[in-house]
């Protein structure tokens, strides 16, 4: 493979810094769910801020097998204060927004540089898998906003979420 060119390079170094700020953002959300009485959006949120690390390592793996060096960049403070479980969802719905938004721009950036290797090789699988995460978040968009103020369904839907299975690639690289 080509070594990394300078642009993807440092916007792949950004990225790098979005993904960990996700994983921030979902603890900071886990973190309210907590102490708000919902354990199983808590531990939902958990898992899904250990898979933005997940992400965070696929870009630092790339960089590193394109013989180049990760520069690690500040991590802000996530947002720590909502209102209800619906306004966490949509926030987390609108941040994968976002990041489905960085993902698109690195892809235009590769094509640009005519980086193949960028593309197929890590890009294609982001906007694949940002199908996938705006999907999931907003599906409990969905039924949060089915459920209402019913407390006996935001209880089911907590005990549902908290169960969530997580799992890892056995091909993932680490
Ligand atoms: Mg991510």
């Amino acid at each position: 493979m080509p070594e990394l060119g300078d642009r993807l390079y440092k916007e792949m170094n950004i990225q790098i810094q979005e993904e960990v700020y996700s994983a921030y953002l979902y603890y900071s959300m886990a973190g309210w769910f907590d102490a708000n009485g919902f354990p199983g959006f808590g531990s939902w949120m958990r898992r899904q801020a250990m898979e933005e690390l997940i992400h965070a390592q696929k870009f630092f793996t790339h960089i590193n097998e394109r013989r180049r060096e990760v520069e690690l960049l500040e991590i802000k403070k996530p947002d720590n204060k909502w209102g209800s479980p619906l306004e966490i969802f949509e926030a987390a719905f609108n941040h994968e927004l976002h990041i489905s938004g960085k993902i698109h721009d690195l892809m235009k950036v590769a094509r640009e540089e005519n980086d193949f290797a960028a593309e197929m090789g890590i890009l294609q699988w982001f906007i694949d898998e940002q199908i996938e995460e705006e999907e999931t978040a907003n599906e409990v968009v969905t039924k949060l906003k089915m459920i209402g103020d019913d407390k006996h369904g935001l209880y089911q839907l907590d005990k549902e979420l908290g169960a969530r299975a997580f799992t890892i690639d056995p091909a993932f690289k680490w």
